[in-house]
Parts: C-alpha cells; sequence; structure tokens
C-alpha cells in the first residue's frame, strides 16, 4: 500500500498563548490534490506553515510521505520531497532566474541548467523575461516563476498559499489551468484558498472555520452541502466584484 503523503493528526498550532488551530485533522493521498477553503483568519497559512516545519505542533501529530516530521527542520521534510509556494512566492527585486536558482539549492551547476531549461520548456513566455526583476513581470507570470521555482527541486509534494491572490480572473484561470497539467504529473497539491474556481484542479477539498476543520470529503461531497455551498458560492460572487 502506498503511504499518504500528507497525514496531520489532531494537530493544534498556536502562536504565543493563542491557539489558531485545534484538533486538525487531514489526509492527502499521493497524487491526489485537496483545497483548503477557509475565509480571512481561518488559519490556512498557519496549516501550511505548520507542515512545512515553520511552525511547531503544540499538539497532534504530523507525517509526510510516511515519515513522522513532527520534530524533523523544514531542510529535513524538502528533501523528503515537499516544496511550498507562499503567497508572494518569488522575490521581487531578484531576476526571473535567479528565483529560479533559489530553488535548486544545493544543486550541481550542470543540474542547475537542465532544470531551468525544464521551467523554460514548460513555461517558455519567462525566457525573455529571464534577467528582469521578478516584480515587473505580470500578475500571472509572477505566479509561474513562483511555481517553477517551487518544481526546481522535482518535488513530489507541492503546498501552495492563496495562488490567486493578487491576481485578475483571467490569470486565475492560467494558474489553474497550470495545476490542472501539474496533476497529470503525479504531483501531489495541497493548495490554501478563498477562491472556490480552484475546486475545479481539485479531488477532495476541507473547510477550515476558525482554526477548525468543519468539512472534509470529495468535490462532490462538498458541491451537495448545501450550507457551504452557498456560503462559498457568496464569496466566489465577492471575489468576482473585488477582482473586476
Ligand atoms: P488569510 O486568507 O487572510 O491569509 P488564513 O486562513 O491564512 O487567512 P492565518 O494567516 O493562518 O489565516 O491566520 C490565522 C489566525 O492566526 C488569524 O487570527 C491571524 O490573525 C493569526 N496569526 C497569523 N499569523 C500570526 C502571527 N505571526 N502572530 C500572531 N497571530 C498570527
Amino acid at each position: 500500500m502506498t503511504q499518504s503523503a500528507i497525514e496531520v493528526s489532531s494537530a493544534g498550532v498556536a502562536y504565543g498563548n493563542m491557539k489558531v488551530l485545534n484538533d486538525v485533522s487531514l489526509t492527502v493521498e499521493q497524487g491526489t490534490a485537496m483545497l483548503i477553503l477557509g475565509a480571512n483568519g481561518a488559519g490556512k497559512t498557519t496549516l501550511l506553515k505548520a507542515i512545512m516545519g515553520f511552525l511547531p505542533l503544540r499538539e497532534g501529530e504530523l507525517s509526510l510521505l510516511g515519515h513522522n516530521v513532527k520534530q524533523a527542520s523544514t531542510a529535513k521534510r524538502v528533501k523528503l520531497g515537499i516544496s511550498y509556494m507562499s503567497e508572494l512566492g518569488l522575490f521581487p527585486p531578484l531576476s526571473v532566474e535567479d528565483n529560479l536558482k533559489l530553488g535548486c539549492h544545493g544543486l550541481h551547476r550542470r543540474k542547475v541548467k537542465e532544470r531551468l531549461d525544464e521551467a523554460y520548456a514548460i513555461f517558455p513566455d519567462l525566457v525573455a523575461r529571464r534577467k528582469e526583476a521578478a516584480g515587473s513581470l505580470s500578475g500571472g507570470q509572477r505566479k509561474m516563476v513562483g511555481i517553477s521555482k517551487c518544481l526546481m527541486s522535482h518535488p513530489s509534494v507541492l503546498l501552495m498559499d492563496e495562488p490567486s491572490a493578487g491576481l485578475s480572473p483571467k490569470y486565475v484561470a492560467e494558474v489553474i489551468a497550470v495545476l490542472g497539467e501539474l496533476r497529470k504529473t503525479g504531483l501531489t497539491l495541497l493548495v490554501a484558498e478563498q477562491n472556490v474556481s480552484f475546486l475545479a484542479a481539485a479531488d477532495n477539498a476541507c473547510v477550515i472555520e476558525s482554526g477548525r476543520i468543519s468539512f472534509r470529503g470529495t468535490i462532490a461531497e462538498l458541491e451537495d452541502n448545501t450550507t457551504l455551498h452557498d456560503a462559498f458560492f457568496g464569496l466566489e460572487g465577492l471575489n468576482d466584484h473585488l477582482d473586476s
């Protein structure tokens, strides 16, 4: 039997005395995509940071690809094959290529060249911009740089924090299409979002409310849940409004 990519059991996470995540459990199977939905401040980023090891688990357990990593450093987790794209996703003053090279930490120069070629083959639009500051790119191109930077280490699991942040609907659609392509390669995805359009790129979803998981299931089960459907349809309308 294959190991789950991510297994979080009864996790609790706090900032100082303020408990932000309570009794959070979720499992992401290898090669599947899960969407974490939740409003501002629900705890999505905190959960991703805890999985990466940027924040410690106060309670509960965490396994990545079959390894218990509750006490493991972020570097160890990255070595296991996990990669993380923050909301910003890149360093705006650095060139596109330097951003990509940051994702190649520890690789031999020859391998770096190979990985750069791979990235430019996936996102040919970046070739002409490779020497330019990443911050000067369009919102959609910046996300492509952020995604490419994460892919440079050939991860098997990619965590993404609000890939739609700051994007117009056109660019959101582009990012969703890219995620669709990445899924075909067998990459496991865990994506935190408020934008329900991302359900199109997922197999499963969970909903976080005030630091607790209030729903876990397939996309079809989420859509059948009238309360959640109405709540998130409202949110989608709001997103469209803000983007226009
Ligand atoms: P958003 O969509 O707005 O990014 P989120 O669901 O990702 O929201 P988190 O960023 O995980 O939510 O925040 C969860 C809670 O933790 C919020 O109440 C937030 O104010 C609090 N919080 C986040 N970061 C810190 C921090 N560094 N110190 C103290 N509290 C924090």
